[in-house]
């Protein structure tokens, strides 16, 4: 397959800080001056990293369709960003064209998160054992969904076909997102104290303490009560997350160079200001359980490694350079855009 190195470089100190990542809250900040064809680790700054896509996919195979340009930017998250999904080409061409006001473009919007800092997400839903753990040990959600459809995740058997446990799932995930705006400020706060209270007996576990985080964030929100359904990520310095179409995810915390094909659908439903597109998240997403799969980086040589997700718009090397050390940087094997 053809690459082409892509023209973007984010440069920074590895370990927790240095240059990268002096964002706001979910801002961006573009480091670095393109892709390096050699590099060199210098005695003043100690081990230096450098960071790049690299764009997949044969010209001639992308014809028209090929994304003009990949994005990429460091994201210091300081505060929750929103729960949302990028759709798949089909759905954003579609949404594109019904409303064009919200949703700019036709494109859709793989994306990678590569971490600076250890970095915190939620991603993908949980497997069904542990959504009859969420059911069983807050109260809240049980109330949410009601006693039916709760029921009907319990009675849940461990032989049961992904087409028989996609539907319930979808189902109460959409009466949990949909609920009106009193009873979710209700639960939330109810929620809250009762953790809170909890709290002094006993020590909460990371998704509850999560929870207390959310809402101090965003209080009411319905994301607070829905982040117990998806999975938490824990990334290390160096480890990816890559999100594919119609995956719900949030970022949490820490600080990541997120990559992504160049299009701005974003279809939010929680802990956001911005608007809320509750309807379309919900019919969107794959429903699909379990644990999301990280990247380590392979390393091509001892100086890069190299993250590949299962889609065909880019991958992303990472250079780290002990100080005094230089090295060439494999040339792009031909042009593609
Ligand atoms: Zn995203």
């Amino acid at each position: 397959m053809l690459r082409s190195e892509y023209d973007w470089g984010v440069e920074g100190r590895e370990a927790g800080g240095g240059e990268a990542g002096r964002g706001n809250s979910g801002r961006g900040s573009r480091r670095g001056g393109g892709t390096p064809s050699s590099a060199m680790g210098t005695h003043e700054s100690g081990p230096r990293s450098w960071l790049w896509a690299r764009r997949g996919g044969d010209a001639e195979e992308l014809g028209e369709e090929r994304p003009g340009v990949l994005g990429e930017k460091v994201l210091s998250v300081a505060k929750a960003l929103s729960i949302q999904a990028h759709p798949d080409k089909e759905l954003a061409k579609t949404l594109n064209k019904t409303h064009p006001d919200i949703y700019k473009d036709p494109n859709h919007k793989p994306e990678m998160a590569v971490a600076i800092t250890e970095f915190k997400a939620l991603c993908g839903f949980i497997s069904t054992e542990e959504l009859k753990d969420v059911l069983s040990s807050v109260p809240e959600i049980r109330e949410l969904v009601g006693p039916d459809d709760a029921s009907k995740v319990m009675d849940i058997k461990e032989k049961d076909t992904d087409e028989k446990v996609k539907p319930v799932l979808q189902s109460i995930f959409t009466k949990l997102m949909s609920a009106d705006k009193d009873t979710v400020s209700g639960l939330v706060l109810k929620l809250r104290s009762r953790l809170t209270e909890e709290s002094k007996t006993r020590n909460l576990n990371e998704k509850e303490e999560l929870a207390l985080l959310l809402e101090k964030q965003y209080p009411s929100d319905i994301g607070v009560i829905s982040s117990f359904f998806f999975n938490y990520v824990k990334l290390n310095p160096g480890e990816a997350l890559y999100i594919g179409a119609n995956e719900p995810h949030a970022y949490i915390s820490g600080e990541c160079v997120e990559c992504m094909a160049t299009s701005d659908n974003v279809v939010r439903a929680g802990l956001t200001p911005k608007y809320r597109d509750v309807h379309t998240l919900c019919s969107m997403l794959t429903y699909k359980q379990g644990f999301p799969e990280i990247l380590q980086g392979t390393p091509i040589n001892p100086y890069i490694s190299r993250y590949t997700p299962p889609f065909d718009e880019f991958e992303v090397d990472h250079l780290m350079l002990p100080s005094g050390e230089s090295v060439a940087v494999p040339a792009s094997q031909g042009p593609s855009r």
